[in-house]
């Protein structure tokens, strides 16, 4: 029987396995703090390589960067009343600046030392930067003014998991001002379209975009937006968010701007964001019982070269030929970028490098010892097809000439492949056709396991009528995911209230 790299599989323990995964493939460990982690190289370099490629796209789309202090004045929250409530309970706030030693020279916070106004860590900015769009923002010549910041937030969450809800995360969020209700509902759908395709063409990760119920939208929004991804499990994870803000920021923080009349107005402004849980995404989407398989334009080294070192006097003649070919593979180019190769040059056993590549999920990893070099030839395995049908590991012996330049292709076969794998199981795991709650209270009695999303139609609650539904569905572990763009036109009754439905929305369990 094939044996893999992880003693925990997906089948048998999906959320064992994904703890596994971190610690494997050297992604991240836990820190002193509770739900604050460390972030090592492997796992680092991946959200390196989300960033700059998600930083080009946002730049592309016209915006720009800027940075806001960590700290926001408690005063700053007290504007807008609905954004407070909202993170209020997940504040971490900084009171006083100095340290005392007491009695026993021990370290204890002097109590002399308390600031006039507590400062609130940031957990999201839109109270900062909208003081200073306030400031920025007179005339609509200021308009549009486009901006996004990469920062760390904290949330002091009560249920933490590695990337996927932390402490402290990093993100971006981007922050826009507009002067018209028009253009910024372009921008907030721009930016969910824009997140959408980051999400299937870069991390191959297939999601739905569509609207959030009203009772899912972001502290003080009109309306929020996002993305949805479905992990191997049949989960749901929100991958990001778009917000249209409408004017209920501008009116709590005073952006107004003169219109062409002369006349002031009040602005209207959206915000977006995109953290570091799109690594756990990417892991519980692609991650195999081996280990994770990390798409070819987010894998921090592309190709990985082991040389097969014995402490024998050829060691030097392999090492030699190792370097002259990452030196070569170094000056090609695949995704339209230079090809990342990673020369192993560390002191492990051959073997252990091996599987400690498979289980990073690098795409190409090569394994070249003293006949290879004879013969002028790699042995390369393929991350994402690792065995063959027997069970074996299914190495590739070709001629360097052979393989060099067959790089770029098989780099973009192995992104594409990851995504058909993905898409196929999301498109096979949406469940269509049930119109009543018993029908879906049945549904998730009766595929406990992998139920997967069902999609459903319904006529848009709100207010009380949507929390009994969210009631309803909390029950069952359940919630409104949201409302999938692109959808089937709407022909039957509301599946909470059996009256005429308005539109149809995806349910699921989620993270
Ligand atoms: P929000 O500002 O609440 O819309 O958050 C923007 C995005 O950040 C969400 O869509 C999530 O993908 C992500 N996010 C929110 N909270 C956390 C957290 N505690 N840890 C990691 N990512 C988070």
């Amino acid at each position: 029987m094939k044996k893999n790299a992880l003693s925990v599989t997906r089948e048998d323990d999906f959320a064992g396995w994904y703890q596994q995964v971190i610690s494997e493939a050297d992604l991240a460990e836990e820190s002193g703090v509770r739900g604050c982690m460390v972030m090592r190289p492997w796992g680092y370099g991946i959200w390196e390589r989300v960033q700059y490629l998600m930083d080009q796209r946002i730049k592309a789309s016209g915006h720009e960067n800027c940075y806001f202090p960590l700290f926001i004045p408690l005063s700053y929250f007290a504007k807008e009343a609905e954004h407070v409530d909202g993170f209020a309970k997940e504040m971490a706030v900084v009171t006083h600046h100095r340290l005392m030693k007491d009695g026993d020279g021990g370290l204890i916070v002097d109590p002399d030392a308390k600031l006039e106004e507590p400062l609130v860590v940031r957990p999201t900015s839109e109270t900062v930067i909208g003081t200073a769009f306030a400031r920025w923002v007179q005339s609509w010549r200021d308009l549009p003014v486009m901006i996004n910041q990469w920062a760390n937030v904290v949330r002091w969450e009560m249920r933490t998991r590695m990337f996927l809800r932390t402490s402290e995360f990093l993100w971006q969020e981007g922050h826009t001002v507009h002067a018209t209700k028009e253009e910024a509902m372009v921008e907030t759908l721009d930016i969910l379209e824009l997140y959408r395709s980051f999400s299937e063409n870069v991390l191959a990760m297939p999601v739905v975009a569509g609207e959030k119920p009203e009772n899912e939208r972001f502290p003080g929004a009109d309306a929020t937006y996002s993305i949805e991804a479905m992990m191997q499990d049949g989960k749901a994870l929100q991958a990001g968010t778009s917000h249209f803000l409408g004017q209920t920021f501008s009116k709590a923080q005073n952006i107004r701007f003169q219109d062409k009349e002369g006349e002031f107005q009040f602005a209207y402004t959206t915000s977006w964001g995109t953290s570091t849980r799109l690594i756990g995404g990417v892991i519980m989407t692609h991650g195999d019982d081996d280990g994770l398989r990390v798409p070819p334009l987010i894998a921090p080294h592309q190709v990985v070269i082991i040389p097969l070192l014995r402490d024998k006097p050829e060691d030097e003649e392999v090492l030699q030929y190792c370097k002259a070919l990452t030196r070569e593979i170094a000056q090609g180019r695949a995704l339209d970028e230079n090809i990342r190769v990673k020369l192993d040059i560390t002191g492990a056993k051959p073997q252990t490098k091996r599987w400690s590549w498979v289980k990073k999920g690098a795409p190409l990893i090569l394994e070249i010892g003293p006949r290879d070099v004879a013969e002028g030839k790699v042995a390369m395995l393929r991350r994402d097809a690792l065995y063959k049908e027997n069970g074996k590991l299914d190495n590739h012996f070709l001629t360097k000439e052979e393989f060099v330049p067959t790089i770029p292709d098989l780099l973009k076969d192995i992104q594409d492949r990851l995504h058909g794998e993905a898409k196929t199981r999301l498109d096979a795991n949406i469940t269509r056709g049930i119109t009543d709650f018993a029908g879906l209270e049945k549904f998730y009695k009766e595929n406990k396991k992998y139920p997967g999303w069902l999609e459903v139609q319904w006529c848009r609650a709100t207010g009380d009528a949507l929390e009994q539904i969210d009631q309803r569905l909390k029950k069952l572990k359940l919630t409104i995911r949201n409302v999938p763009q692109n959808a089937a036109p709407v022909d039957g009754p509301c599946i909470f209230t059996g009256e005429p439905a308005v539109e149809r929305i995806l349910i699921g369990k989620s993270y």
